[in-house]
């Protein structure tokens, strides 16, 4: 694609963010890249970054240090019941624990973002119409449109490409607290698998800081007693999804990110791999291969979300043969080399 060619991306969200940054990087002159939200992501949301988000996308747009400096490493998952370790797993390749605010302030940083102007209309010929605060509308074509919008992404509806899959029934619940505990010194994450089918996830994501999440309406409820919360920074129940677009583009559009796909939050792949969808998408373009680029990473997303769907189901059936099973299943896991490092890759790699 010519380097004059006009280019809207509608969302500012980490996806959005990492395609301006691989744009401007690439020399693309002439890219609009709009957000209704008149400021950037406050909360913490997504906080773990992947070894091929860090070491290879970050990396090549030299913030690969700042995020190694500013996030956590996760180095080691434990399994734990009642205040007792079950099993322990040292990670092939360290997680970043970092809030979503924190990546979303970094890959910002020098971007030209207008706030406060909503998308309301594109079509497949590359017309857009887009709404300011104070009601103003515009009107205008472009060479290409990118829908890095969200889950309820305006693009993808206005394309009317269908978002197929199904909502999990579970309500999530997280909170962002401090606490004192030994877990402080791991630098590991915790996970709880209980009979009922209620999964726990403690993990480190600043000094003193810590994300607890779970697919209850109340993850306080199922900490070890040992730990008492001092501060809580943020709460939020939530669902989540396991849903893809039928299609990545449209004639003049694409759509990235939450707009394309959406997983439970079982291997933190969600805001990873959108990243991943941008990073790849700037090197498509550089080779005329939209059409390639949207193939190969719908079938990767696929792939990615029959695995965290399975996993998941794994990990919260219920009843005592099920939660027998899973500790079995689990005992041997945590020995075998070759099959953590096998979905491992498949968690944290694009292909
Ligand atoms: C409570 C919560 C917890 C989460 N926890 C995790 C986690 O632990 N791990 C994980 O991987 N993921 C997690 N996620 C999901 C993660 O936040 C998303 O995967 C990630 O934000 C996707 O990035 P994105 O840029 O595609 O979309 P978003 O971050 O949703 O950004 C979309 C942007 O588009 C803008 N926008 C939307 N519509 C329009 C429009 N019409 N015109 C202009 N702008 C528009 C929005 O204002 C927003 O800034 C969590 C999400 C939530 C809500």
């Amino acid at each position: 694609m010519d380097k004059n060619s006009k280019i809207l991306i509608v969302g500012a969200g980490p996806v959005g963010l990492t395609l301006h940054r691989f744009l401007k990087k690439e020399g693309y002159t002439r890219v609009r890249h709009i957000d209704k939200s008149m400021t950037m992501a406050q909360e913490s949301r997504a906080v773990g970054i992947h070894a091929f988000t860090l070491q290879v996308i970050f990396k090549e747009l030299g913030l690969q240090e700042e995020f190694k400096k500013r996030g956590v490493a996760i180095q080691k998952l434990v399994f734990e019941k009642q205040g007792k370790i079950l099993h322990s797993l040292v990670l092939p390749r360290f997680l970043c624990a970092i809030g979503q605010n924190i990546t979303e302030e970094i890959l910002g940083r020098d971007l030209n973002i207008q706030r406060g102007i909503e998308c309301v209309y594109v079509d497949e010929y590359g017309n857009a119409r887009l709404k300011r605060q104070d009601g103003l509308i515009e009107e205008d074509k472009y060479d290409l449109i990118v829908g890095a919008d969200g889950t309820h992404s305006i693009v993808r509806q206005m394309l009317g490409i269908e978002f197929s899959g199904k909502s999990y029934p579970q309500t999530w619940s997280l909170k962002d607290v401090e606490f004192d505990h030994p877990i402080t010194e791991l630098q590991s994450g915790l996970i709880q698998l209980h009979e009922d089918g209620v999964l726990l996830f403690v993990m480190a994501i600043g000094p003193k800081t810590f994300r607890v999440f779970s697919n209850s309406p109340d993850c306080e409820k199922y900490l070890p007693k040992d730990i008492r919360i001092t501060s809580t920074y943020w709460s939020a129940n939530y669902h989540v999804h396991c849903r893809i677009a039928n299609s990545y583009y449209k004639g003049k559009c694409v759509i990235m990110g939450d707009a394309a796909h959406t997983s439970s939050p079982v291997g933190g792949t969600g805001m990873n791999s959108g990243m991943e969808d941008a990073y790849l998408f700037v090197k498509a373009l550089e080779q005329n291969g939209i059409k390639d680029w949207a193939k190969q990473r719908r079938r990767y997303e696929k792939n990615l979300l029959f695995w965290t769907d399975t996993i998941y189901g794994f990990m919260t059936k219920k009843g005592p043969f099920a939660h027998l099973f899973r500790q079995f299943v689990l005992k041997y896991f945590v020995k075998i080399d070759w099959i953590q490092k096998k979905l491992f890759k498949k968690f944290s790699r694009p292909f």
